[in-house]
């Protein structure tokens, strides 16, 4: 991660746009070159996608005041929703004033199903008991990330799947910076028909599982309860707010599920700026909520001492090389804000930026309500007052 100068720049909102990108330029040390706009050319379009024929511009902002692990940083997103950016930056404000967001990120372990059908009895036996060749064969097939040092960890099979006959082999292979599915999609056909000779069966489908509970991300924070006061509503009263609507979300799936959403607004704003593969996360933090039985919410907060302390955990399988995040020239360049340098380090925003959007809602939601929330910053962006 870059050491960058303070994040809390309070009045960004309030300058003319151009000056804003300046700010933004000067602060992260990039060369904007005018303004933070890429659009696509037919070029990078026709090597994204199959039949472009244009592209749909969303707006992207910076939420400002973000702390992470005691890096300063200023946080692209980009989404057409509003009210979203100035959220995040003022519950990163109310964040920071109890020394930030911690974060943390597994190794970054994508994991490829191969599946297998009619095994014949003692498949799994067999199959584990081939697990280096198995890996070999797999990091013959992607040398490239086995030279950069990451590659095939360990090879887990799981019997019966949904069928006596049903074996799934998991391939687990760390993919470094990268988010990795085309990477072990590979690795998952060249093992394949090894694998079903193995079994006495024969192969079904090999892809990779969105369902990443090997590379979970975590944040965690301590927000003064002084901090959370808004209007004319005390800290005590919105943290025991959030507190509720914490156990409302953990007793009632209906609940989970639009907390979970807010949880995203900043997730998957914060994945489209850097051209993560937002859908795949989306897809493996809904299962990981529902693993266990019952849909859970993804963040908690509860009231200890003096402050409000919140927490997330989720899969986060993101990366800052290959896929669009390379591809795609805007992309680049909010990687460049960020200034993180590694997949773990996004994560580890991605994670802080989710929670920072879930606390922004459950305090609107806790004291003005969400509605009289989203129409007070309505109203200070189009006054210009304070925001953030
Ligand atoms: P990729 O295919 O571009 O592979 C990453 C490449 O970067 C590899 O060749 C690797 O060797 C190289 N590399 C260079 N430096 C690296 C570093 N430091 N760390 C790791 N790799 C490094 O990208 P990918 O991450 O394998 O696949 C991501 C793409 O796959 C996304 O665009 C996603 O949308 C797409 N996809 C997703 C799914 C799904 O989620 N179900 C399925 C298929 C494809």
């Amino acid at each position: 991660m870059r050491k960058r100068p303070s994040s809390r720049i309070p009045g960004l909102h309030r300058r003319p746009p151009g000056e804003r990108c300046e700010i933004v330029a000067r602060w992260a040390g990039v060369d904007a070159g005018g303004g933070w706009s890429v659009p696509l050319d037919e070029g990078a379009r026709e090597s994204l996608i199959e039949n472009a024929i244009g592209s749909v511009d969303v707006p992207m902002g910076v939420a400002t005041n973000f702390l992470v692990n005691g890096y300063d940083l200023l946080v692209p997103m980009a989404i057409e929703e509003p009210s979203v950016v100035a959220a995040a930056s003022n519950a990163a404000r109310m964040v920071r004033a109890g020394g930030g967001f911690r974060a943390e990120a597994d190794p970054s372990l994508t994991v490829a199903q191969v599946e297998i059908l009619d095994a014949k009895e003692g498949a799994a036996a067999a199959i584990q008991g081939a697990a280096e060749e198995i890996r070999d064969l797999a990091s013959r097939a992607q040398p490239e990330i086995v030279s950069l040092g990451g590659g095939p960890v360990d090879v887990r099979v799981r019997s019966g799947v949904g069928d006596p006959r049903r074996l799934v082999v998991h391939l687990a292979v760390d993919c470094l910076d990268a988010m990795g599915a085309n990477t072990v999609n590979s690795m998952a056909e060249a093992v394949s028909d090894r694998i079903a000779e193995l079994s006495g069966g024969r192969a079904g489908l090999r892809i990779l599982t969105n369902l990443a509970d090997r590379r979970l991300a975590r944040a965690s924070c301590s927000v003064p309860i002084e901090a959370l006061a808004r209007g004319d509503r005390k800290g005590e009263e919105v943290a025991a707010g959030v507190e509720a609507a914490s156990r409302f979300a953990q007793a009632d799936p209906y609940r989970a599920a639009t907390h979970n959403k807010g949880i995203h607004n900043g997730v998957d704003a914060l994945l489209l700026a850097t051209g993560n593969d937002w859908r795949a996360v989306e897809a493996g933090a809904h299962a990981w909520a529902s693993l266990g039985g019952g849909y859970r919410p993804l963040s908690d907060w509860r009231l200890a001492g003096g402050s409000l302390e919140g927490s997330i955990e989720m899969p986060m399988a993101v990366g800052i090389v290959g896929g669009a995040s390379r591809a795609h020239p805007a992309a680049r360049r909010a990687i460049e804000i960020l200034g993180v340098e590694s997949a773990a380090e996004l994560a580890w925003v991605a994670v802080s930026v989710g929670l920072a959007s879930n606390l922004a809602a459950l305090a609107a939601l806790s004291a003005e309500g969400i509605q009289q929330g989203h129409m007070r910053l309505h109203r200070r962006r189009t006054r210009g007052s304070e925001q953030g």
